[in-house]
């Protein structure tokens, strides 16, 4: 199956939300409205790079819903990212906020960029003038945005002081930001963390535990080895890992610390070169890996029609947004496989982000230790509710984290009123 085959992130996410919106017997206009992205806005960045040419980039900001609150969602710097991409991620981060009961709306952006083709100079005028361009529709009570593949604390930092060069200082701007300028103990590991939580709760659930549980994960960035950490101090077993350039395996588990270790200190370009801690792995192969826990915590669509016949795992968490596709996720269902939604899995991300526009606001900081337990509270009742819903409707915990999503957005849109 060719790329063009597969089914998008759009298809998928309005897929998603058809089911539940079928099942909750919403209104035709009802389902119009959770359909329709509020604001889909493109803007042209032209960045003259340091070899003097010119090369003109595209910004996009989808804003999906707002009904809850401002607008909340991730940056994400990636040569596919375009509005129809970011309008399925956005619409995942409306459902994500809601199931997590924050009060904030759902959106995505971000440039068509590699991150790794330009230089730090390059990388800040172009995030900045992103900023300027979007100015009047960002802010702290319109729309926050965050990190996502490939931005992170720099980036949040350079869109702060950007806005505030035209808006006056306001940090709850933007969350994930560098603790020095306002962002939140325990936010970088946030989705990591959660994504571990949610593990070992879905894992207890299906009577199985962490200690000893063999994890595959797909991709090692800010999630992907966060993931590996918490999961491994839990006592699961990482017997592969994978980046874009390549994977690696080892049967007795990795020493995910010493691998984390070398990719943060720039030792290694990607985890296939370390091949003193295990042997390199074709990135394809690790999704097929006879593991119990598979943890797809890079890009969308990993897991599609043509490769979900050869995934051995009983459970797949999904870290990343959208990593299964629409077509996919049945035949998981139909052979028994345990699947953790996206907008539950890695919602410690937004958990945290919320709690840090929160202190931003209050202009005020918290302790780890307060951030952590806000955390688990939050995900556990994110958690709990999703799990209550599967067993008393009898249906996957998708289905059921969407039903619950939905119907919240939905009774918020219509006690606001249409016109
Ligand atoms: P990142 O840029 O830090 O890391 C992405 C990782 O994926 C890198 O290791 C990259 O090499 C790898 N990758 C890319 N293509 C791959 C491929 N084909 N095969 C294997 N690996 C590949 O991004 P991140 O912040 O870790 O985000 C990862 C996922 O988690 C994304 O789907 C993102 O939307 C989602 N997410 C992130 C956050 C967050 O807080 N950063 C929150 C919620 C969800």
């Amino acid at each position: 199956m060719s790329q063009q085959d597969r089914h998008t992130h759009l298809e998928c996410s309005e897929s998603f939300l058809r089911a539940a919106m079928e099942r909750l017997e919403l209104e035709e206009e009802h389902q119009f409205l959770l359909r329709t992205p509020y604001r889909v806005v493109q803007i042209e960045l032209p960045l003259r790079l340091s070899d003097g040419s010119l090369s003109v980039f595209t910004g996009v900001r989808v804003q999906h819903n707002n009904s809850r609150g401002p607008f909340k969602g991730g940056l994400r710097y990636h040569p596919e990212l375009d509005p129809a991409h970011a309008r399925g991620l956005a619409a995942v981060m409306t459902w994500k906020t809601a199931l997590a009961n924050l009060p904030l709306g759902g959106g995505k952006g971000g440039i068509n960029c590699d991150p790794r083709k330009l230089g730090n100079g390059e990388l800040e005028q172009l995030t900045k003038q992103f900023t300027q361009r979007m100015g009047d529709i960002i802010g702290p009570e319109v729309d926050v945005a965050a990190p996502d593949v490939g931005t992170g604390p720099r980036e949040m930092a350079w869109i702060y002081d950007a806005y505030a060069r035209i808006h006056g200082d306001n940090p709850a701007v933007v969350t994930g930001k560098p603790l020095e300028l306002g962002g939140s103990p325990g936010r970088t590991e946030a989705t990591g963390r959660g994504v571990a939580m949610i593990t070992a709760w879905a894992a207890k659930a299906n009577g199985k535990t962490l200690d000893d549980a063999t994890v595959a994960i797909q991709g090692f960035g800010n999630v992907g080895a966060n993931v590996a950490h918490f999961l491994a101090e839990r006592g699961a077993s990482i017997v592969a890992v994978s980046d874009v350039d390549g994977g690696l395996a080892n049967e007795k588990g990795l020493d995910v610390a010493k691998l984390k270790q070398r990719v943060d200190d720039g030792e290694i370009d990607s985890v296939a070169e370390a091949t003193n801690l295990g042997e390199a792995k074709d990135n394809d192969a690790l999704l097929a890996e006879d593991v119990d826990i598979l943890i797809p915590a890079a890009l969308g669509g990993a897991i599609h029609g043509g490769n979900v016949d050869s995934i051995r795992a009983g459970m797949i968490v999904e870290a990343a947004n959208l990593p299964v596709t629409c077509d996919a996720d049945p035949v998981l269902a139909e052979r028994g496989v345990t699947v953790v939604p996206d907008l539950l899995a890695n919602s410690g991300g937004v958990i945290v982000s919320y709690l840090e526009w929160v202190q931003n606001r209050e202009g005020y900081r918290w302790s780890v230790e307060q951030v952590n337990g806000e955390l688990e509270k939050r995900l556990g009742h994110a958690w709990e509710s999703v799990r209550e819903r599967a067993e008393s409707e009898d249906v996957p915990y998708r289905r059921a984290a969407y039903l619950i999503a939905v119907e919240r957005v939905d009774e918020a849109t219509a006690l606001r009123g249409f016109q």
